[in-house]
């Protein structure tokens, strides 16, 4: 066990009786912390990059725009022909060719000559601005300036946009359609990003039907595969499930075993006796932290095996949320190579009744806003999975916390 304990509060939950000391949340995140590593990269084609980590910056090779392009349609003209030029004195030129994007023009605009041309189509040499087609009148081989231009005017010079040799997008951008088009725009075809971290979803417990199963007797259909793995996509991972795994010591190692970043184990991770993971761990490989002073979530717990990181999970659904949020989401946020901070959007507003916690734990307290007020749902079972999706976020307490008076402006972090 490591620094930074609790003693166990008394009087409530029962099956925790067995945790003589837990571990504060604190401590059990500087432990994970000091274990995570964001993973190699891996090239990947410009139309599956999109939502990636970049491994490294992003350099342009060349200029974009390649060339002078005009950024009105109309004329291109040299701008000293349209010095004066108004409505009342409109001064005539002669247009000699026509330039489309993509086509340039075969000859240079010399002084009094102008030549057609559309938007992103390249400057022709001699020109120096573009008059737009709203300022002219043409009339047969000639065209009437009716304003007057400076040099540059309506022209998008070469590099303006994006210079040969600077960095585009940096390391650990996450990458947005636009960053893609961005990319594609000088010559990107494929990208190296951080490798998805491959997650092996442990699901233990006898009493389980595969999801989607209607529940029979006493057997109850497994809510945690479904969730742990659109968690998993949410934070960047893959998940990779073993199906349901029977409560029996062999098959759970066996399927902990696996060539995964990160194995995540929900169920039979507390002190019963069916509770196999946290002994095996403890066997095999390490368990450096079992019971967290939180709630929901107390026997959640962490270690390593072959190697690897191990996140053992209550099996009851809000706790195996909650301890997914606290612990697994953040480490395969951080081995994706992103922000390993909470990923929800945050709002700040009055609570509208007492919220109610007891000093020496975390508390992960489910909340409905209520208009401009937050409204604690009066849910303390763990057990109660639509307590999460009748609340619109949550609160975290922190441990030195008695609660907050009713009126308190607080922290949510929103689910959605
Ligand atoms: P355990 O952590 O294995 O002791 O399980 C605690 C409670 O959560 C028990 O009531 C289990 O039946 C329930 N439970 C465990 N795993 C799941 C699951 N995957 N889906 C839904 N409920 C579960
Ligand atoms: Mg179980």
């Amino acid at each position: 066990m490591i620094e930074g304990t609790t003693s166990h509060p008394s009087g409530e939950d029962v099956r925790m009786r067995g945790f003589s000391r837990r571990t504060t949340v604190e401590a059990a995140l500087a432990w994970l912390d000091a274990r995570l590593e964001t993973l190699q990269s891996e090239p990947v084609p410009l139309s599956e990059a999109a939502g990636r980590v970049l491994a490294g910056n992003v350099q342009s090779q060349v200029d974009v725009p390649g060339f002078d392009r005009a950024m009105m349609d109309g004329y291109a003209v040299v701008a000293a022909d349209t010095l004066g030029a108004s409505a009342y004195n409109r001064l005539p030129l002669e247009i000699v060719g026509q330039v489309l994007p993509g086509q340039p023009l075969d000859r240079a605009i010399k002084k009094g000559q102008a030549a057609r041309i559309m938007t992103g189509a390249p400057l022709p040499e001699g020109a120096d601005a573009v008059l737009p087609a709203e300022l002219t009148e043409a009339d047969g081989g000639r065209v009437y300036a009716r304003g007057e231009l400076s040099p540059g005017k309506h022209v998008g010079k070469q590099g303006e946009d994006i210079s040969a040799e600077a960095v585009v997008l940096a390391a650990s951008r996450r990458l947005r359609p636009q960053d893609i088009g961005v990319l594609s725009s000088i010559g990107v075809a494929q990208v190296e990003v951080v490798r998805r971290p491959r997650v092996r979803l442990v699901v233990t417990g006898d009493e389980l039907l595969p999801p989607g199963s209607t529940p029979r007797g006493c057997q109850i259909a497994d809510s945690n595969s479904p969730m742990l793995a659109a968690l998993v996509g949410r934070d960047g991972g893959v998940a990779v499930s073993s199906g349901i795994v029977p409560d029996q010591p062999e098959a759970i190692l066996a399927a902990m075993r696996d060539e995964a970043d990160i194995i995540l184990v929900s169920g039979g991770s507390s002190v019963g006796q069916e509770d196999y993971a946290p002994r095996l761990l403890a066997q095999h490989g390490e368990l450096a932290i079992h019971g967290v002073a939180m709630r929901p979530s107390s026997p959640a717990g962490m270690g390593q095996l072959d190697g690897r990181l191990v996140i053992l999970l209550p099996g009851n659904p809000v706790s195996c949320l909650c301890a997914y949020d606290f612990f697994a989401g953040r480490a395969i946020r951080a081995l994706a190579g992103r922000d390993k901070d909470w990923p929800h959007r945050r709002v700040k507003l009055p609570l509208s009744r007492k919220l109610v916690s007891v000093v020496g734990r975390v508390d992960y307290a489910r909340v409905k806003l209520e208009g401009k007020s937050v409204q604690p749902l009066a849910i303390s079972g763990a057990s109660v999975l639509t307590s999460t999706t009748r609340a619109d976020g949550f609160v975290i307490i922190p441990a030195n916390s008695e609660g907050q008076p009713e009126g308190t402006e607080v922290e949510v972090l929103l689910y959605d």
